[in-house]
């Protein structure tokens, strides 16, 4: 079965792969029930969007990441299958726009580009070159040590193939193996040894994060942490907001409290029986219901009010 899907920008995006994947996991679903597929991919930003990968996921498939900055040799669609498919596409292309010029039917680009694309898949997505494109890629079989191999000389190193020259193995990259062959030959006629590439703009190190997010299971794991996180900061963030609404309630009450008691006070100078109605009046900063009325207070540091005040207050609390 083969689906086309269109975007007016002419690149995949969210929405698409989203419904992308959501109708291969149902067709992988369809056909093989409860055995689980592996879809490897790239790392674009969407393809580790959590929704799409959960609803894969329910379906049987599952997502796995090759690492980061790799994908130009470490997947297979870019190997032989996308090589073939564009120029396949280019010659139907051309082919198909010369005999629409001499025809009296006229077609768009558009059109002959969706005929040439169907007329190009055909040999590109040919079984045989999606087995060999995994091969060569050293996705299946696996191959670890063709891997190592393919990334060394992706940042210009060297690797020794003196033993194997002309296997299949160097036939990957002829031109490149070509080219180190040379420049070895060079540097061993001036009998330089030879231990690594080290010139500064060679010198590349790939570094993959040992926290990379190297699966679908692992996105979500990180999703649901993250979620956690947040949930854990909100409910912090209330705990601290009821904790202030309380603390200004108590606060609130104890002022209420305190306004309370002082209309029931009367002035504490002898003699007088001043009671306090909301005036200004010198109170306790301790206890705040030992107080003196506006009269006595006014009669300044030296008067009986003050005097007063300054005596309870010395006292207050330490009982
Ligand atoms: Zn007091
Ligand atoms: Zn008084």
């Amino acid at each position: 079965m083969v689906k086309y899907y269109f975007s007016s920008s002419g690149f995949v995006n969210g929405g698409i792969w989203d419904l992308m994947l959501s109708e291969f996991a149902q067709i992988w679903f369809n056909l093989e029930p409860g055995l689980k597929a592996i879809l490897l991919t790239d790392n674009l930003r969407f393809h580790q969007d959590v929704v799409p990968i959960e609803k894969a996921r329910k379906l049987g498939v599952e997502l796995f990441f090759l690492p980061p900055n790799t994908s130009h040799f470490t997947q297979p669609l870019d190997d032989l299958v996308f090589a073939v498919l564009r120029s396949q596409l280019e010659s139907f292309a051309i082919k198909l726009s010369n005999a629409y010029s001499k025809a009296t039917i006229k077609a768009t680009s558009h059109e002959i580009i969706t005929a040439a694309v169907v007329l190009a898949r055909v040999p590109a997505f040919a079984k045989d070159r999606i087995v060999k494109s995994f091969a060569r890629t050293c996705i299946w079989p696996f191959d670890a040590e063709g891997l190592l191999e393919a990334a060394i000389k992706n940042i210009g190193g060297m690797v020794d193939d003196s033993e194997d020259s002309g296997s299949a193995e160097s036939q990957k990259y002829p031109l490149r193996d070509l080219a180190q062959k040379v420049i070895l030959d060079v540097m061993e006629e001036e009998g330089q040894l030879i231990r690594q590439v080290d010139s500064s703009s060679q010198r590349v190190t790939v570094a993959v994060k040992y926290n990379q997010a190297f699966s679908g299971d692992a996105i979500l794991r990180l999703h649901e942490q993250e979620n956690l996180n947040k949930q854990q900061k909100e409910e912090e963030k209330r705990g601290k907001e009821l904790a202030k609404e309380a603390k200004a309630e108590q606060n609130a009450e104890r002022k209420r409290i305190r306004i309370e008691t002082r209309t029931i006070e009367s002035c504490r100078v002898n003699g007088c029986n001043a009671r306090w109605k909301g005036s200004k009046w010198l109170w306790c900063s301790t206890c705040s219901n030992f107080g003196v009325c506006t009269k006595h207070w006014r009669e300044g540091p030296s008067g009986s009010g003050q005097l007063l005040m300054t005596d309870h207050e010395a006292n207050c609390g330490s009982s």
